[in-house]
Parts: C-alpha cells; structure tokens; sequence
C-alpha cells in the first residue's frame, strides 16, 4: 500500500506528525486494535525502481543495496471518511531514516508500507490500565486513552526529554498521568521502572501496556511479573526500538532478546 504525505506539523521538537492521503488508502482495513501499526519501507537514494513499489518484488528483483530499510510507526489515527493516515514519528538527535525520512516529509511525497497489524485494545474487563513508555509508545498510549470509557481508570506514565516535548493526551476515563524527564545521563534507563514502582495498585488488577525502548520496557515487565504479581496474560509488552543500535541491527537479535525476556518471567 502507499498513501502520500498531505501535511506534517511538528508537535514537540521531538515529534513529527505526518497525514497521508491519497495512493490506495480508500483499501486500508484497520484492525480493531489501538496499537495498530504500519511496516513502512523507504527506498535508499538513487534506487532504481519507482517511488511506488512493492517491497516483496523489490526484494525479488533489485540488489540488497537497494532494498527498502523497514520501519515500524504506530496509526495515530485513521479517518475512514476522509482516508487519511496519521503516523507521530520520533525525530531523534541520532540518524534514522525513518526520523531523516519525516523531518524532510513534503507534501506529495509517497509512504509505501505493509499492514496495519495490531493486537492490544484496552478492554472493559480490566479493573484498570497501566500505560508505560518513551515517545515512542505515545501515539499508541494517546489511541488507547481515547478508547476508553468514562469508567475506566487509567494510570499513565511517560518518559521523554521535558516539558516541552509533552504531547497532550486525552481521555474520558480518570486519568492519573504523569511525564518523567531525562536527565541526559545513565539515570534516564531506570526512570521508568522506579515510576511504575512508585505506583499505588490498589485493589483490582490491572491490564499493562508496556512499550518503547528494550531494556526499559523489559526492567518494567520483569518487576510487574516478579514484584506485583502480574501474569503474562496482563501485559502487552513490546520493545520497540533498542538504544544504540539501528532497527536493522536490532531486528537481528530481537528474537533471541525476546526469548531471554519470556524466560525470565518464566522463572518468576
Ligand atoms: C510495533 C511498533 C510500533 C512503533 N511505533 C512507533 C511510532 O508510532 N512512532 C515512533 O517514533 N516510533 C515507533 N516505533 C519505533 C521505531 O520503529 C524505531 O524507533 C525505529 O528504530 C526508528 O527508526 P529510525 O530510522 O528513525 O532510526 P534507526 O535507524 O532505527 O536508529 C538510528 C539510531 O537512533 C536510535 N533510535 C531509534 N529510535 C529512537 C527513539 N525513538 N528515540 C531515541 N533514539 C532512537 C537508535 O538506537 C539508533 O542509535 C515503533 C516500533 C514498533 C516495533
């Protein structure tokens, strides 16, 4: 599928918000799910195939040089009525295409990407909803809060670098959010895990979202499924992106990285 690139604003000086329109996006089905997410792929420069492609040919029949650099960016939102594609990317200080790719998004330009696949949608039967992450997690953490209903209750927490790169979120639910700022040294990694320790359960047990960068999302899951009595079936937890390594670097250890964190709750 592609769309193209209707308008961008820059929500925080961390974050590009990007509107696809137009391309084959009338044919989107969106899954029922809050963290839907497209598999975007950009064609490297001086690719010799068209700005609209089909990543699986391409794969086929172009050079390894060429092949596409996949990436992974959440639905903000989906407007069936209009056909416009909402993605919130990340515009961080290290290179990325993906983070190149939005910075310099002009109207026009084509998104070619797979999907959306996704499998979280706060559910009713939850007592309650814990929502963990980096700005990252943010466009799927701002869905879901909007998702719920006035008798939900929702505990968020968020890291990013300050004041000014809070998002606003939203929520007809009670919400009880609050924004944790990097200090810039190795104390950022565990801002998340001492907030989420920090938080009062109470009674009633609540549904887990835990998404953003690896060994922060895996600190949390390990003290909700050893400390707080949570099980597997509690949690969705994703390691979205890995600090210092590209995504191509990260998706070649993923698995095993995965494997080791499953273990671990198995040995809770
Ligand atoms: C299912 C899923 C949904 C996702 N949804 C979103 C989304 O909606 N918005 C979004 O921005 N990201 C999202 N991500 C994360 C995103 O795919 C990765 O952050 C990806 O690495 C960004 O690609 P890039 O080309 O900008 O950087 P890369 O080329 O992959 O990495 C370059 C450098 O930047 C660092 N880096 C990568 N991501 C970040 C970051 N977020 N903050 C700081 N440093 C970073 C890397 O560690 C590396 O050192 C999602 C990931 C998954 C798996």
């Amino acid at each position: 599928m592609h769309g193209r690139v209707a308008r961008t604003e820059r929500l925080t000086p961390g974050m590009v918000r990007v509107v696809l329109h137009g391309g084959d996006l009338e044919d989107l089905v969106m899954p029922d799910a809050t963290d839907a997410y497209v598999n975007a792929a950009f064609r490297p420069a001086g690719a010799s195939y068209d700005e609209v492609f089909d990543p699986k040919a391409v794969r086929e029949t172009a050079p390894q040089g060429e092949w596409p650099a996949r990436r992974r960016f959440t639905v903000r939102t989906w407007d069936a009525g209009s056909s416009e594609l909402t993605l919130d990317f990340v515009v961080h200080a290290d290179e990325g295409v993906a983070s190149g790719w939005a910075l310099n998004a002009r109207p026009g330009d084509p998104l070619v990407f797979e999907g959306p696949n996704g499998g979280y949608r706060p559910s009713a039967a939850s007592a309650w909803h814990l929502l963990v992450g980096d700005e990252s997690a943010l466009p799927a953490i701002a869905a879901s809060l909007e998702s719920l209903s006035p008798a939900g209750r929702a505990v968020v927490r968020v890291v990013c670098d300050g004041p000014e790169y809070q998002v606003d979120l939203e929520s007809p639910a009670d919400l009880d959010l609050r924004w944790l700022h990097r200090h810039g040294d190795e104390r950022d990694e565990s801002l998340l895990l001492a907030a989420v320790e920090a938080v009062e359960f109470g009674d009633g047990r609540p549904f887990g979202f835990v998404h953003g960068e690896a060994d922060e999302i895996r600190a949390v899951r390990r003290h909700l499924l050893q400390e707080r009595g949570l099980t597997r079936r509690d949690l969705s937890c994703s390691p979205y992106w890995r600090r210092t390594m590209t995504d191509e670097a990260w998706r070649r250890i993923k698995r095993e990285y995965v494997a080791a964190m499953e273990a671990e709750a198995l040995a809770s």
